[in-house]
């Protein structure tokens, strides 16, 4: 069989459609998990499923699932689907393509009268970007049973909403209880530069880098900048800039995508003529493998501690977050470089360094990510942008990857 093509014309527009809501001058979109503009957004959603002929069920913690039947409907669906929701400044295309990129599996099915033996779903997850109410990927969190739902339905933002009061206002609390997942696919932008960079168009995502989080707190000694002399100083501050070189050492020297970034930092008393007496900073490690992430993570509690010996301060390190390096099925991986070579794509293995609901998914079901450019790797930015030829060429190889799982049982024309 030939492989299948997506209409990317239609997909692009639905992306543009979908855009409005929430639409930024800037050409991003703001659209806060469970607002009215989300509630506009899975509305759109939920109406162009149904205009395809799909069937709609929404769970305890507002995740939504388009159904097209299979022929034996009884067979675990050959699941896809992202995010409608987005960051304060985001953008058109992270968790948007990917719930889009489903559907328009489904009009392509639609178009060429293809059924599949198992039911196809399209997820739209609730608050996978944890800006409003933490912690992110909440609903394919609760689905994949990592969070109970009562305890995140009591989560609240900053107003003192909870989950479950937001839920029902946009009439978004259902009570479908969740399926076997016979296949997971997720297609997103990248969300770094890696195949822009090297002119691929396909990633085929082999996993999500593990990450550990810390709270860092660093205390010296608060002084008169000029009366005190620097060999009785005890410098937070000078041991927090330290430990931020040891922390760029660590990333640049270990291998398997080591990661590490100081992102915060607080001085006190922040003032032009004190010696800083106390510094609180972040630290985020992330490797691919877990024995290299713990190995970062001892090389930089030892180079803490001498730090810490020479500059005459304490620093405590706080764990304050731990997520296991995740790997997507080999098959169903092999199955998105096999779509990508049908196609005539470029397409190169990659490992995601941020987190997606898949990773959730990966832990209930085969699961496997597909990455296609993002303009300068820009995410989480209102600039964020993609090329249509690069969004229709993932979602052409979705397409074939999910039929692939869900087999096909009978087509009316040939693609
Ligand atoms: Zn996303």
């Amino acid at each position: 069989m030939q492989p299948l093509k997506v209409d990317g014309e239609r997909l692009w527009q639905s992306l543009m459609d979908l855009a409005r809501i929430g639409a930024t001058p800037k050409g991003g979109v703001r659209r806060l998990t469970l607002t009215d503009l989300d509630r506009q957004g899975r509305d759109t959603f939920v109406q162009w499923a149904r205009a395809a002929g799909m069937t709609i069920r929404i769970d305890a913690i507002g995740n939504i699932f388009a159904r097209r039947a299979g022929v034996d409907d009884s067979l675990p669906p050959v699941m896809t689907g992202s995010h409608l929701d987005t960051q304060p400044s985001g953008g058109k295309f992270d968790g948007a393509y990917g719930v889009m990129a489903g559907l328009e599996v489904v009009r392509r099915l639609n178009d060429l009268g293809i059924r599949t033996r198992a039911p196809i779903e399209v997820a739209a997850w609730t608050n996978e970007e944890g800006s409003r109410f933490v912690p992110t990927m909440m609903g394919s969190g609760v689905y994949a049973s990592v969070y109970a739902v009562g305890e995140m339905l009591a989560q609240k933002d900053v107003d003192g909403v909870s989950v479950g009061e937001a839920l029902k206002s946009i009439g978004y609390q259902g009570d479908a209880k969740p399926v076997k997942v016979g296949a997971y696919f997720e297609a997103h932008i990248e969300q770094g530069p890696v195949l822009e960079n090297t002119g691929t168009t396909i990633g085929a995502v082999q996993g999500a880098l593990g990450q550990r989080w810390f709270d860092v707190e660093v205390t010296g000694q608060d002084s008169h900048a000029g009366p005190t002399p620097m060999e009785l100083r005890r410098d937070a501050l000078l041991a927090a800039s330290r430990l931020v070189v040891e922390t760029n050492r660590v990333a640049c020297t270990y291998p398997d995508n080591a990661r590490a970034t100081v992102g915060h930092m607080r001085v006190a008393p922040n003032s032009r003529n004190v010696v800083p007496g106390a510094v609180n900073m972040t630290l985020d490690v992330r490797n691919a493998k877990d024995e290299t992430l713990l190995a970062m993570v001892e090389d930089l509690r030892r180079s803490a501690a001498k730090i810490a010996a020479e500059t005459r301060c304490t620093i405590d390190v706080k764990e304050v977050l731990y997520f296991a390096p995740s790997h997507f099925d080999p098959k169903l991986v092999e199955s998105v470089r096999a779509s990508a070579r049908a196609l005539g794509l470029s397409c190169r293995d990659i490992v995601s360094g941020a987190a997606h609901d898949a990773v959730y998914l990966n832990r209930i079901a085969p699961t496997a990510m597909i990455f296609v450019p993002c303009e300068g790797g820009l995410s989480h930015n209102e600039l964020e942008n993609a090329r249509p030829d690069e969004i229709a060429a993932g979602a052409s190889v979705l397409i074939n990857a999910m039929v692939a799982a869900a087999v096909v049982a009978e087509a009316a024309q040939a693609a």
